[in-house]
């Protein structure tokens, strides 16, 4: 038996190698430029599986890399001949209303976690992209709506359940491995797999309807563009409503 056929064995999530039909769309990443051949891709369904794709990788000696939403342009979500800790699998979200707080599982996208806190009109700093992974987005700070009022990403992580590179798993908080805490809060992914991040929420909302524009770069568009638009208007509920603002440019 190989090693890697070992460690799927031992996975609860799935473990995609290059032979497998879906190899290629598991090692796409947002930047369609990058193109790595890692030796595997563990889709890691649990806390357990993280930390045992952490000790097969230090036994094997083998480089790791981490995805979360796989949404940096660099491509770091992605290795050649390594193994792939993908969280993408790790979905869980669970907003607590009354103290304002969600926790949510490091393979979350922006999306996600605004449409569950947003049904308690509640929202955190987060990502202009509604696919940015929320890990690597807080790890490396993260700038987004809400942060002139609420600062940056990091500034409201609460507290993160991390696999360290010697397998421990850890909880990291102002008062629990606060040095940690205080790395993870803008230093990056180099501290350890963050397989769950907890955020502080505020009050926003309900947002009913937001549209963005994006017009078109073709020469003559813009004279069709001077007439005004509607403008979103305040609900009565404290909310905004906003129109659909569509523009179609002909020639
Ligand atoms: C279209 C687009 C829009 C963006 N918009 C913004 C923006 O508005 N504001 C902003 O601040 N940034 C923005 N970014 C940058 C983005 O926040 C970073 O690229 C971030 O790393 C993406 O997070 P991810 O989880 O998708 O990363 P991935 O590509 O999955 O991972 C990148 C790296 O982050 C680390 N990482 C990811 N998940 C984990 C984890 N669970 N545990 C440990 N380490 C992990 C690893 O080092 C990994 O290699 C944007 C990027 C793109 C492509």
């Amino acid at each position: 038996m190989s090693d890697l056929t070992k460690l799927r064995a031992r996975l609860s999530g799935h473990l995609v190698e290059p032979t497998d039909p879906t190899y290629d769309e598991a090692r796409r990443v947002w930047n369609g430029m990058i193109d790595r051949r890692p030796a595997a891709i563990a889709r890691c369904a649990t806390v357990t599986d993280v930390a045992t794709c952490v000790e097969f990788a230090r036994t094997a000696d083998m480089v790791v890399a981490i995805r979360g939403g796989g949404h940096n342009i660099a491509g770091n979500a992605v290795c050649d001949e390594g193994l792939v800790i993908d969280l993408s699998l790790m979905k869980q979200i669970s907003v607590d209303p009354a103290r304002r707080t969600v926790r949510a599982g490091g393979g979350v996208v922006w999306g996600e976690l605004d449409a569950a806190t947003q049904r308690h009109d509640l929202a955190t700093t987060g990502g202009l992209m509604s696919r940015t992974g929320i890990a690597g987005f807080t790890l490396g700070g993260g700038l987004g709506n809400r942060m002139r009022s609420y600062g940056l990403a990091c500034d409201n992580l609460l507290s993160a359940e991390v696999v360290t590179a010697d397998g421990r798993e850890l909880l990291v908080s102002r008062v629990e491995n606060s040095d940690l805490f205080w790395a993870l809060r803008g230093g990056g992914g180099n501290f350890g797999v963050v397989t769950s991040l907890e955020f502080q929420l505020h009050p926003v909302g309900p947002v009913l309807l937001a549209v963005s524009r994006v017009y078109s770069q073709r020469s003559g568009c813009s004279h069709r563009l001077r007439k005004p638009r509607p403008r979103p208007r305040r609900h009565p509920t404290g909310g905004h409503a906003g129109g659909l603002q569509w523009t179609r440019c002909r020639g």
